[in-house]
């Protein structure tokens, strides 16, 4: 099946392009059930040449939108009367109920009541297309057209695997609005990007959260992004409780002189305890030790700190740092 084309599955049904798929997987080596449900499969399939051959050269979703040879045979006008020219077969292989019963009759144009911001994200994802040129963004037409895909039978989770358009386009907003992406992760169950999300998350104050972050993401989430501060802060004071080794006492630095760098030490430790715990650098665990030790004249002494800054960043970089 190596010259599938997307040509070959419009207008086809769902039990003939579900045989041809398993076959497509298998001579690609991929072990894949015997039968799967219309449109649970699509975006493995969408991720795998020759299915479907979009050049990204060409403007999606225009009247000469061309996938895999094969020009659009229906047109979406939005409510704001944006027109998104498309491919029936493909939607209605990617949709379980024909795209919310919309393609089970044979319209060539339909109206659908939806903002074009919101029908284009849903179309991308749908298309397994980047959504990275695409102007005013934001988390909630992002979610809308999560709900959008819902609605016209397309499972967004099936959407949401690491690299798909979808997940990158919401960890894209996660450096700006984590905890609403991670609760947008955790609400549709997009576990892959609630993980990856959390990764923003260890400097966020969890006093901040608010009931209506705490319903959308559930307990489970919050349990999890709970446990993820408490092992980080856990581990950060495991790690700084442990102080540099003392060198052999001699004339010029002796026992005495040396507690100097472990008092040092112990100020550092504090500082860094008590500012965001969870989400301390390596480099700032680097620079406050550094700093607090700057009165240290014993070459030995310094070479101890140096040793025992370097097991401590490493440490700290072996602790998780994500759900
Ligand atoms: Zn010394």
């Amino acid at each position: 099946m190596n010259s599938l084309d997307f040509s070959d599955l419009i207008d086809m049904d769902d039990d003939l392009a579900n045989t041809i798929v398993t076959r497509a997987d298998a001579s690609a080596g991929c072990e894949q059930p015997a039968t799967r449900a219309a449109g649970a499969s699509a975006p493995a399939l969408l991720a795998r040449a020759p299915f479907p051959d979009i050049s990204p050269a060409l403007p999606a979703f225009g009247p000469s939108f061309e996938v895999g040879g094969a020009l659009p045979d229906i047109q979406f006008v939005t409510v704001d009367n944006g027109r998104f020219y498309a491919h029936r077969g493909l939607l209605r292989y990617v949709s379980s109920d024909a795209f919310g019963g919309l393609l089970a009759g044979r319209d060539e144009s339909i109206h659908v009541p939806e903002a074009s911001a919101i029908f284009a994200i849903a179309l991308h994802v749908a298309y397994g297309l980047s959504c990275a040129h695409l102007t005013n963004i934001t988390l909630e037409t992002i979610e809308s057209a999560v709900n959008v895909l819902s609605k016209y039978g397309i499972p967004p989770q099936s959407f949401a695997a690491p690299n798909m358009p979808l997940f990158q386009l919401i960890l894209s907003q996660a450096s700006y609005y984590p905890i609403d992406a991670y609760a947008l992760a955790a609400h549709y169950g997009f576990q892959d990007l609630a993980v990856a999300v959390s990764s923003h998350l260890l400097a966020y104050d969890l006093s901040g959260l608010t009931d209506e972050l705490c319903v959308k993401m559930g307990a489970v989430h919050i349990k999890l992004l709970f446990d993820l501060h408490q092992t980080r802060r856990n581990a950060l004071k495991n790690i700084v409780m442990n102080p540099p080794k003392m060198h052999q006492p001699h004339l010029a630095c002796g026992t005495r002189e040396q507690q100097d760098l472990t008092l040092a030490w112990a100020f550092a430790a504090a500082e860094m305890a008590w500012n965001a715990p969870s989400s301390t650098s390596t480099y700032m665990m680097q620079s406050t030790f550094e700093r607090a030790a700057t009165d240290i004249s014993c070459g030995e002494c310094r070479t101890m700190l140096k040793t025992r800054i370097q097991e401590a960043m490493e440490e700290w970089s072996a602790v998780p740092r994500t759900i």
